[in-house]
């Protein structure tokens, strides 16, 4: 949770409050209602197939060697198949089309609800500044990693590997 000190609508000072039953980060003012519920946010998350392998991408300031999916918030108004879509182009110039989605799954970690798609992706790619390297992975060769969008990976290399039956 970050260091949320004040209520952003009064002012005073925010402490640990019982509000049905669950601890909450509550504003301390007995004239105010303002409740912190941390609800997790959601976030699109993109397994991107690029002539026939799958992109990895490392975020600037992630350590050397991590690797995940591209991933983005939504813009208000938009659905997650178009976020999906704007995000992929934004961060790596390539363009999407029909995104499939494979479901929600927990990060629990960073508070996000991941929203997982799998595109088949073409054009040139350009990484955006967010991005410090990416690499494509055949995908005999990927290894889900075990949280965070590796979750999604997983579930996707189980799934198509059923599909081949
Ligand atoms: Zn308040």
């Amino acid at each position: 949770m970050k260091d949320y000190r004040f209520c952003p609508l009064c002012g005073a000072e925010l402490g640990q409050r019982s509000v049905d039953g669950r601890v909450r980060l509550a504003c301390s003012s007995e004239l105010c209602d303002f409740v912190y519920w941390n609800n997790p946010v959601p976030v699109v998350a993109a397994i991107i197939e690029l002539e026939g392998r799958v992109l990895l991408v490392r975020s600037a300031g992630w350590p050397a060697g991590m690797f995940g999916l591209v991933t983005g918030f939504l813009e208000s108004g938009e659905t997650p198949e178009e976020g999906v879509v704007r995000e992929i182009r934004e961060e790596t110039g390539l363009s999407a089309n029909e995104p499939r989605f494979l479901g929600c799954f927990s990060f629990h970690q960073a508070n996000q609800l991941l929203l997982g798609f799998h595109v088949r992706a073409s054009g040139i790619l350009v990484l955006s500044d967010e991005l410090e390297e990416s690499r494509l992975v055949e995908r005999e060769r990927l290894k889900p990693w075990p949280f965070g969008t590796g979750v999604i990976v997983r579930s996707w290399l189980e799934s198509s590997a059923k599909d081949a039956f």
